[in-house]
């Protein structure tokens, strides 16, 4: 979706964000280019309100917050899950829908009685990421996956919405498979792979 120019070429990147187990994952994912990650919780540094009113924009706005407040080149990752029956719900909202408790049988619960009876029960799962750097120039991507919504939710393999979401060709919910195969075709890989494709020279 963005027409990147910019190539990364520093040794340092700041995971904008205080979730450990993003952090872990986008470390993992950058592993090959050698580069020094450090979270936003390592630096200290404060976590910006999500005001934006999309994944880019609360992406961006993580990612600015970070770059700024480091002067270090910052990627932010923004996601959720939007239900086509929902108009999009919950959306920007889906770590909000959890609660202070972070309660996301509850948060599945809600998805489940909103949709009620509607035979429709498509969804997208979203994955905005956003590359800033201290000069404020800043490169955007997104990604999504497509699929079916069941319940009673099944594994406990994932995280947040995982149990209750079947990706479009797999035979388990992202609870129920392998996190390996969960990450080679998920909302998150496909930004993933647009940002590496964009900014990232090849390695060998
Ligand atoms: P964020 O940290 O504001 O981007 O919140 C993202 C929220 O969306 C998480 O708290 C999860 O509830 C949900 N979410 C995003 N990605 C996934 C995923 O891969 N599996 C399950 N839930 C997800």
């Amino acid at each position: 979706m963005s027409n990147a120019t910019r190539q990364f070429t520093e040794k340092r990147l700041v995971i904008a964000s205080h979730n450990p187990g993003k952090v872990r994952e986008i470390g993992e994912l950058l592993s090959p280019w050698q580069i020094e990650a450090v979270s936003a919780s390592e630096l200290n540094l404060p976590e910006p309100e999500e005001t934006g009113d999309s994944f880019v924009a609360n992406a961006k706005l993580k990612a600015d917050a970070a770059a700024l407040g480091a002067n270090l080149p910052a990627l932010a990752d923004d996601s959720g899950l939007a239900v086509d029956a929902l108009d999009g719900a919950p959306g920007i909202y889906s770590a909000r829908w959890g609660g202070e408790a972070k309660d996301f049988d509850a948060a599945m619960a809600r998805v489940n009685t909103e949709i009620g009876d509607n035979p429709d029960r498509r969804a997208r799962f979203v994955c905005a990421l956003a590359l800033t750097w201290p000069d404020g120039h800043s490169e955007v991507f997104e990604g999504d996956v497509r699929g079916a919504l069941v319940w009673p939710p099944r594994g406990a393999k994932g995280f947040g919405y995982d149990p209750m979401f079947l990706a479009d060709g797999d035979t388990g919910t992202y609870g129920e498979i392998d996190p390996a195969q969960k990450h080679e075709n998920s909302h998150r890989a496909v930004a993933f792979r647009a940002l590496i494709d964009a900014c990232f020279p090849p390695v060998s």
